[in-house]
């Protein structure tokens, strides 16, 4: 089954303490699509400008990424530059500029209403509620969101979160959303808001998933050498999303487990150089041997 993939479509420049880029392809939608086409064809929905390479099309389309649903218009594409820190963890944004950003209006091609897998990849929670309003019931609706709009858009947000099945979020979010400082508490406290099931990504230290009496947590990867951390979130949900509806159809607790698993792998790839670059290059051998790397060090109790 294929998954319908609303986000941002970005030209990026990031500075790391080592390196700077720019006119880079990025975007929560871009990542996501590209991480989600390793389980599943995707269904994409954005906007460009007409300073957008024409060379991205052709990759989709290479990928099994419809983009019936990216409206191209006269215009400059949505801009967006950040800074990392010597741990690479923490990001402060430069410069954003929302160009044809700031007069979008998701308009789903009829093609895509039936979806029944929706990934909400991070964009304003009511341009996130637009999509979902077009739709025909999905089976299973899994959302991102960031500090941005937990801080100016709380009512947006808090008016979607009970048409999410999935919310993922990343600690410091889950901390500001609930001003709870235990990760724990905050996890079961945001499934109150309306979300069945809840991801609390923790960077380098893994992720927290949590459903009505379920628990389950994974380590990252343990990576030497990391890039560019940007848009690995993204990369995460994209994973996540792809291989459940690639590979289920009434999705339970057990396959939420194993997607995190695969949306850590692809995630571990994405850090790995900037962009887009290692996802593009990357084969689906080497994800599923990454995967099976995880299975053994998450074990515990092992023969001698
Ligand atoms: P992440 O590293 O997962 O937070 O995602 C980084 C990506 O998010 C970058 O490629 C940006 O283009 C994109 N981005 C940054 N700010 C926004 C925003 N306000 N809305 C949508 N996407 C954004």
């Amino acid at each position: 089954m294929s998954v319908l993939i609303v986000g941002s479509i970005a030209l990026d420049t990031v500075k790391t303490p080592v390196e700077e880029h720019g006119d880079l392809l990025g975007g929560s939608a871009s990542y996501a699509a590209t991480a989600a086409s390793f389980f599943s064809p995707v269904k994409l929905v954005g906007i460009v400008g007409d300073d957008f390479p024409e060379s991205e099309f052709e990759f989709w389309k290479s990928r099994k990424i419809d983009s019936a649903g990216v409206q191209r218009v006269k215009g400059k594409t949505f801009r967006w530059s950040g800074e990392y820190a010597w741990d690479l963890n923490t990001r402060e944004t430069r410069s954003v500029a929302l160009n044809v950003f700031e007069t979008f209006k998701p308009a789903l091609p009829e093609s895509y209403r039936q979806s029944d897998f929706v990934l909400l990849a991070n964009i304003a929670p009511a341009l996130q509620a637009h999509v979902l309003d077009q739709m025909n019931k999905p089976r299973f609706v899994v959302a991102d969101t960031m500090d941005l709009w937990i801080e100016t858009t709380r009512g947006d947000l808090d008016a979607l979160l009970p048409r999410v099945d999935l919310l993922i979020l990343n600690d410091s979010e889950a901390r500001e959303m609930t001003k709870e400082t235990s990760l724990i508490k905050a996890g079961r406290r945001i499934r109150q808001f309306g979300p069945r099931f809840v991801a609390i990504k923790k960077g380098e230290h893994g992720a927290l998933l949590f459903g009505e009496d379920e628990f389950f947590s994974c380590g990252a990867y343990p990576l030497e050498d990391i890039h560019d951390p940007t848009g690995a979130g993204d990369t995460f949900a994209g994973g996540m999303a792809g291989y459940l509806a690639g590979n289920v159809s009434a999705v339970h607790f057990t396959d939420l487990r194993k997607a995190m698993i695969y949306g850590s792998v692809l995630a571990s790839f994405c850090v790995e150089a900037f962009s887009l670059e290692r996802l593009r290059q990357l084969s689906m051998e080497e994800v599923n041997a990454r995967y099976e790397m995880f299975k053994l060090m998450s074990q515990f109790e092992v023969a001698a």
